[in-house]
């Protein structure tokens, strides 16, 4: 079984997004198995996004991830970070595919609703960025 993390980004924390990006979860056989709400401050998000530092979008990207709270939680399931990508929709939601979380949520190609880990080491990483071991149920 695979983990993954995920996000509920400020914009979808502060639209009462939760329990919609929850049930989709959830329906679709991920199991969440650490949970919390949390606010990063701008060393912490820069840290978290590190590798996107030379992109243009960085500034207002840690910028916007700082701008209220956020849901982080580790997701466990078969094939967890494949399915859960699935499930967000491309990052930007014009060119997501129906029925996902982006295209039906998201306003613009930043303030997306959702993050989720794209690989097995970044997975590792990004899950260890917000929980210790006792904190993660499985
Ligand atoms: N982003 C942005 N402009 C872009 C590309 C990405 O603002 O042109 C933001 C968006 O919030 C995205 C995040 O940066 O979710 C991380 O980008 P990445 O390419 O890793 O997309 P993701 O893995 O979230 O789909
Ligand atoms: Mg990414």
């Amino acid at each position: 079984m695979e983990k993954t993390l995920s996000i509920i980004k400020p914009d979808g924390v502060a639209r009462g997004l939760i329990g919609e990006v929850i049930k989709r979860l959830e329906s679709n056989g991920l199991k969440i198995i650490a949970m919390k709400m949390l606010k990063m401050n701008k060393e912490q998000a820069e840290s978290f996004y590190a590798v996107h530092k030379e992109r243009p979008f960085f500034q207002s990207l840690t910028y916007f991830m700082t701008s209220g709270p956020i849901v982080v939680m580790v997701l466990k399931g078969e094939d967890s970070i494949v399915k859960y990508r699935d499930i967000m929709g491309a990052t930007d939601y014009r060119e997501a595919a129906e029925g996902t979380i982006r295209r039906d949520f998201a306003t613009d190609i930043e303030k997306n609703i959702v993050h989720g880990s794209d690989s097995p080491k970044t997975a590792e990483f990004e899950i260890g960025f917000f929980f210790n071991s006792f904190e993660v149920n499985g």
